[in-house]
């Protein structure tokens, strides 16, 4: 299924992110995809916020990967910047989902989708005006598997307040 949202703030993301936590289960993995400065970071605190995890939320640029253990369940977060690095931070990452009790959050520029496990969430984050002048980012949201779609009705009904429509 496929959501379109909008979001005029970084606090408005960041409370989409916390409106989706609670629909959160171990082992989901989600994609974030979206230039430098879309908000992809800045959803990850809101979902953090949600799950009620206390570590700060940063950029895990320079870590790879960091994580918020504090929360209902543990997040692990990776970014993929660096193009180089891209197979070190795919190993890394199903690395953790196989051996991690977590959710998986990975930041990267395109989607790559096929590196996906069936079930899985990608959001993809626009800046509506490149130059800055109107925060407002476009997001879309595409659920897709088995565990999400019994989910559907639960993740629209989430993301309503942001206008949310198929
Ligand atoms: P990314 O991880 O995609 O590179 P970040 O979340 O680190 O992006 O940065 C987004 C920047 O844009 C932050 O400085 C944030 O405050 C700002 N911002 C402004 N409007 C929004 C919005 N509607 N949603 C998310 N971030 C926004
Ligand atoms: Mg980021």
């Amino acid at each position: 299924m496929d959501l379109a949202v909008r979001t005029t703030t970084a606090e408005e993301t960041r409370a989409l992110g916390t409106a989706l936590a609670p629909l959160l289960r171990l082992h989901d993995v989600i994609l974030l995809t979206g230039e430098l400065g879309a908000g992809k970071t800045t959803l990850v605190q809101g979902i953090a916020r949600g799950l009620g995890a206390q570590e700060h939320v940063a950029s895990p640029t320079f870590t790879l990967v960091r994580e918020y253990v504090s929360g209902r369940i543990p997040i692990a977060h990776v970014d993929v910047y660096r193009l180089d690095r891209v197979q070190e931070v795919v190993d890394l990452a199903l690395d953790e989902l196989e051996d991690g009790d977590c959710i998986l959050i990975v930041e990267w520029g395109d989607a790559v989708e096929e590196l996906l496990p069936e079930d899985h969430l990608v959001v993809e984050m626009v800046t509506t005006d490149p130059a800055g002048f109107d925060d407002t980012r476009a997001i879309s949201v595409h659920a897709e598997g088995a565990g999400w779609d019994e989910r559907a009705d639960e993740l629209a009904r989430a993301l309503g307040p942001w206008g949310a429509s198929p």
